[in-house]
């Protein structure tokens, strides 16, 4: 994107790049460098407001986590058999079981 930008540029004051006269060389790459800085500036800016309105990466990435975490709790959760908390669905390498959400404090767990 920013390669093509340039590339249109290069051809856009081609003639002006050729040309004998160093001092016509000199502002027209002048022009150009000022014309990328004021692309660099709206794509910064562009990605200033889209992180205004979406959030960061660490942002949406928590939302998701809160959301899983969410759907780990279920209606109907059994009592844990140690404390009386209320479980959640967790995930092992043995499969599914309720964990107590005591955990780590309490390691209550009962069978799916
Ligand atoms: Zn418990």
């Amino acid at each position: 994107m920013v390669a093509k930008h340039a590339l249109e540029q290069r051809n856009k004051y081609a003639s002006w790049l050729d040309e004998e006269d160093a001092v016509v060389v000199a502002n027209a790459l002048l022009i150009i460098i000022g014309r990328a800085l004021n692309m660099l500036k709206s794509q910064i800016e562009a990605q200033g407001k889209n992180f205004e309105e979406n959030g960061g990466f660490g942002e949406r990435l928590m939302a998701r986590h809160l959301e899983a975490r969410e759907q780990q709790r279920s209606a109907d959760a059994p009592e844990c058999p140690q404390c009386s908390k209320p479980m959640r669905r967790r995930k092992s390498a043995k499969g599914d079981f309720w964990g107590c959400s005591g955990f780590p404090d309490c390691k209550g767990t009962r069978a799916i």
